[in-house]
Order: C-alpha cells, then structure tokens, then sequence
C-alpha cells in the first residue's frame, strides 16, 4: 500500500539512520513508494532519491539544523522514523559509565529529540506518523546488553506518552521491535550468540532488513491510522509475551 496521506500525495518522510543496515531498507521503501524522503547520517552515502543531511542525534542543534533543511526542501516533516541506534555491550560489573552513556543518548535521547522537533509540524498539521525502532531486547533483556536494552525499553514508554500527549491531534506513535535482522549490528555478536539466538527463533531464520521495513511502511500507511501506542514486533516469534 502506498504511504500517501488522506489526499492521496506524497509525504515528507524522515529515516534517522538511512546509510546502511535497518534505516536504509526503510528509506528506500518509502522512496518506492513515491514519497520525500530525507535521511540523517554521519557516513557513508544514502540511497538513490533520498536527501541525505549530516547529523549526529546526539546533537539537539544538528538535529534541529537537518529539520530546517529537510522542510525547506520537502515542506514539513510528516513520517519520521527514529532508527539510528548503536550498541556498546558489556557485562554489567564492567560496563563504563561512557559506554551506557553513549548508548542511552543514541538510542533514547537521540529518539526523543528527533520526535520533539518533529512533532512541532505535526502538532500545527494535526497529523503525523511516529516510528520509534527499538528491539526485542528492550522487553526481553540480553546478557552484556543492560545498556541497550533500557535505552529500547524507554522507546515504549516515550511512544505511548507520546500517544497520550498528541493522540488528539492525528498524530500516531509506535514502536517497531526487530529481532535478530541480518545486519553489521548483528553480524559483529560472537558466533555463539548468534547460534543460541537462531536456536530461539520460531521462524528459523533471522531477519532481513525488509522485514523491518513492511512493518514502518504499515505503521506510516492511512490503514494504520488507528494504531498508537502499540509494540510491533518483528522478530519472527522470539520475543512473544511482550
Ligand atoms: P547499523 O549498525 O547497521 O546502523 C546503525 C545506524 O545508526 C547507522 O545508519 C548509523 O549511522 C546510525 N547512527 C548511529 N549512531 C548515530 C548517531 N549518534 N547519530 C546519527 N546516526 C547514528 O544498525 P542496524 O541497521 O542493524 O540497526 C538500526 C536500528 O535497528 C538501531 O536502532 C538498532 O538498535 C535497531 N535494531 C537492530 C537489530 C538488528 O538485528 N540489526 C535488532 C533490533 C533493533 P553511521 O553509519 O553514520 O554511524
């Protein structure tokens, strides 16, 4: 199904994160399917069709600067998908204080300064589509991932009041949790890790990243309009309880 809106054109659609692995999946699906599509990143390039804008999420002055730029070029932003994320694993008597940090700024802080600036221009349009990309790990925990995993567990509290905040107002907020995707941030587990993983996996098999993308492209599509708050998993059964 197409992303356009209600009037049936394209939308103005942001991926943190669209140089590589999950985010970049996701920017090429909604540039498949006819809309604007922005990306921040640091390295790399971005996909064909999309406007790439360096920005470092950290960064509330970056990210504000990359929306500026993005509106003047695709008018305001009405998809935004916070994707960018990284991982610092450490067992717990040794993780430092920089690796939870770093680790909590990316996922979390970064998450929630990109929905705040973004829903600026939702809250003035009365419509608007927020994607938080967490993991099964936020509600289902992972050795040597305490820094990660609270980084994803907070994404589900941030989208539900986000949900209560502006739910009134069209605009929806969801979170998407992959499970084990077929990407550089999994391809660097110790093999190990990997196996147990593959061994919990109902479905037998990781993840693609295009998995990740069917769920975004729901989430942002007119069929989802009823949906908010809600933990959409893709992790082919790992996590179920959640
Ligand atoms: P990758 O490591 O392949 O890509 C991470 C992305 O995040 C890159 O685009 C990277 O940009 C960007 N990024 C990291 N730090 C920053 C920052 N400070 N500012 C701006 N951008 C940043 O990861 P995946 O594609 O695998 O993961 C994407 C998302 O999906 C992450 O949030 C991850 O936690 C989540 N996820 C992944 C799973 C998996 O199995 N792969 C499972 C569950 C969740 P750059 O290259 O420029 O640094």
């Amino acid at each position: 199904m197409s992303v356009s809106d209600e009037t049936g054109s394209a939308r103005s659609v942001l991926v943190t994160g669209g140089n590589r692995g999950i985010g970049r999946a996701i920017a090429e699906r909604f540039v498949a399917a006819g809309d604007r599509v922005a990306t921040t990143y640091r390295s790399g390039d971005v996909p064909s069709g999309v406007l790439g804008v360096v920005a470092d999420v950290r960064d509330s002055a970056a990210v504000d600067a990359a929306f500026t730029e993005i509106e003047e070029a695709h008018g305001p932003v009405e998809v935004v998908v916070a994707n960018a994320g990284v991982t610092r694993d450490q067992l717990l008597m040794r993780m430092s204080d920089e690796d939870f940090d770093t680790v909590v700024d990316t996922n979390l802080a970064g998450s929630f300064r990109v929905a705040r600036r973004a829903s600026k221009s939702m809250i003035r349009a009365r419509r608007g589509r927020i994607v938080l990309i967490s993991s099964v790990v936020g509600l289902y925990g992972g050795p040597g991932q305490v820094n990660y995993s609270a980084s994803k567990a907070g994404l589900v509290g941030m989208a539900r009041s986000i949900t209560r905040e502006l739910g009134g107002r069209g605009i929806t907020a969801n979170v998407v949790a992959p499970g084990f995707i077929d990407t550089a941030m999994t391809q660097a587990l110790p093999e190990k890790q990997q196996e147990s993983y593959l061994a919990a996996i109902p479905a037998g098999r990781f993840g693609a990243v295009e998995d990740v993308a069917s769920a975004v492209e729901f989430l942002a599509s007119p069929g989802a309009a009823y949906i908010s708050g809600a933990v959409i998993p893709v992790d082919g059964g790992l996590g179920m309880g959640h």
